[in-house]
């Protein structure tokens, strides 16, 4: 027989190992991938959902860890200076700011002017306060965010609220921002990532009518959380939201802060305070215990558990229905 054959051969398997048929060839074995470094989860599920296959994702946070609490190894440092994007999030994890500042200045993605932050105001979350839901797009906040992010120091946990993605809208901000950025630097796939962040973006609308129409007649509207990551979720679906800890969440809140929001659950009759999967549950069990309120979890998914089988959409479906419970929706 002649060679032909043969050399055929080879030319059409090699799609198929490429493809990853049998699960030996994670997409990241691509040498021509992509190396994106996120700096906590929310971006790094934008960052897979966005560049699928073209990318190797890799997050500077574990899972179990505190995002705003993270440290990072001399790798993990060396390993910013070699990607080809950093995606981070300035104010929110100030060791990935100094990193970032150090090592990938000219190749870093701060996502923080795309999402319209509103100030940190402390323990009050009120935007909220009189908002009327409406279908045709519902983000007065942004308008209303006039100052832009500044927070540049890299210390600073106080200007303003990090917590963007748990506003769905903020966060298909931000996903847009990240979308356009890597066809940028990634022209050749530029038309998959505006196709995938087109799907995402619809996903994300979806799961923004569920809250909406989920959070829309409750009992309560008070939500009593352990680190104050709520702010803007209260202000997208109308709810006033209190943190026992801050912004970035204290290793324990002080007597007075506790003795503070004590009083104000036993003044406005609330019946449930939030716990978080990071943090100890002790903080909402000592303000439940005082009160006889109970004590239900709401993730701020600002970094995974260990469990594999939760996603920033599930993590969100879960909170709705820990709201739902807790503030007798109906
Ligand atoms: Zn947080």
């Amino acid at each position: 027989m002649p060679r032909g054959p043969r050399l055929l051969l080879p030319l059409l398997a090699l799609p198929l190992v490429l493809t990853g048929c049998g699960g030996g060839t994670a997409p990241g074995a691509d040498p021509d991938a992509l190396q994106v470094v996120a700096s906590f989860y929310p971006l790094e599920y934008l960052a897979e959902r966005i560049a699928g296959e073209h990318a190797q994702v890799t997050t500077l946070t574990a899972p179990g860890v505190d995002p705003h609490e993270v440290e990072l190894t001399p790798r993990q440092v060396g390993s910013l200076g070699s990607a080809d994007l950093v995606v981070y999030a300035a104010g929110m994890q100030p060791a990935v700011d100094d990193a970032v500042s150090s090592q990938a200045a000219e190749h870093a993605l701060d996502v923080m002017p795309s999402a319209s932050l509103l100030p940190s105001d402390g323990d009050d979350h009120d935007h909220g306060h009189g908002h009327e839901h409406d279908e045709a797009g519902h983000d007065d906040e942004a308008a209303e965010a006039t100052e832009e992010h500044s927070v540049d120091d890299g210390h600073d946990h106080g200007a303003f609220d990090p917590h963007f993605w748990l506003d769905p809208k903020r966060y298909a901000d931000v996903a847009a921002t990240l979308a356009n950025h890597l066809a940028e630097v990634d022209p050749e796939h530029a038309e998959d990532y505006r196709a995938n962040v087109r799907v995402l973006t619809d996903e994300l609308r979806d799961l923004d009518d569920e809250l909406a129409d989920g959070l829309q007649t409750c009992a309560s509207r008070e939500v009593v959380t352990t680190h104050d990551a709520f702010g803007y979720l209260g202000a997208r679906y109308d709810l006033h939201v209190v943190g026992i800890t801050g912004i970035a969440p204290d290793a324990e809140p002080s007597p007075a802060r506790l003795a503070e929001v004590t009083a104000l659950v036993e003044e406005l009759g609330v019946g449930t305070v939030y716990a978080e999967p990071l943090l100890p549950t002790a903080i909402a069990e000592t303000v439940a215990a005082e009160t006889g309120a109970q004590v239900l979890t709401l993730d701020p998914a600002d970094g995974l558990t260990a469990d594999e089988d939760t996603d920033y959409p599930s993590i969100m479906r879960d909170n709705l229905d820990a709201l739902r419970e807790g503030l007798g929706c109906s």
